[in-house]
């Protein structure tokens, strides 16, 4: 890529648009190929997977829709992360086919509290795709089924990803230098 095109405040670009397409595209045929017959709901966590969840809805090519949550964390008891749902589905996932798809899978807390959740309210199946996965960060083990890229533990933004709701535009998903966040 040419150089001039990096945004300043990034180190350095992890993963370039077409290797982040070539791979969804990967994805999309794979889970197009386990769920043949069946409707699929894409589960799209907000803000960050709406990008990923956008490009994969567009290559899949079995029945599906899209559907959107929102969580949040917070410190519960004894200093314990909780996370909690801030905007919910719009409609009951009872029996429904769920693809629960998320940007990344950090401490792996939102994405094993959405599956508990969908599953307590009778989704007749819920698989995790995720776009990144941190394993180095994981604070609980998530099952996932789906997964575009493995990354080093760096913090990272760019296609839907955000640092204080900037840079989820970028095209590719870089490296954040560490001066923006240390010189607030
Ligand atoms: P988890 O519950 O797995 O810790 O949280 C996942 C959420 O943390 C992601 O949806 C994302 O919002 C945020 N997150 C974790 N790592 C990163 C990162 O490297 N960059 C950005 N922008 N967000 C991250």
């Amino acid at each position: 890529m040419d150089k001039s095109a990096i945004d300043p405040h990034i180190e350095r670009i992890l993963l370039s648009n077409s290797e982040i397409i070539s791979r969804v595209k990967e994805i999309a045929a794979q889970v197009s190929g386990d769920y043949r017959g069946k409707q699929l709901t894409i589960v799209t966590v907000l803000k960050g997977s709406v990008f990923f969840a956008a490009d994969l809805l567009r290559f899949l090519t079995i029945d599906r829709d899209i559907d959107f949550v929102c969580t949040s964390s917070y410190i519960g008891a004894n200093s314990v992360s909780k996370v909690q749902l801030v905007a919910d589905l719009s409609s009951n996932p009872k029996g429904k086919n769920i693809l629960l798809v998320e940007d990344i899978a950090d401490t792996g807390l939102t994405l094993n509290y959405l599956r508990d959740n969908l599953k307590e309210r009778g989704a007749a199946s819920v698989a995790v795709c995720v776009l990144l996965d941190k394993p180095a960060a994981r604070k609980v083990a998530v099952e996932i089924a789906y997964r575009g890229f493995t990354i080093e533990d760096f913090f990272v933004v760019g296609y839907g990803l955000d640092y204080e709701e900037k840079f989820r535009e970028l095209p590719y998903i870089g490296v954040l230098k560490q001066s923006v966040y240390n010189n607030k």
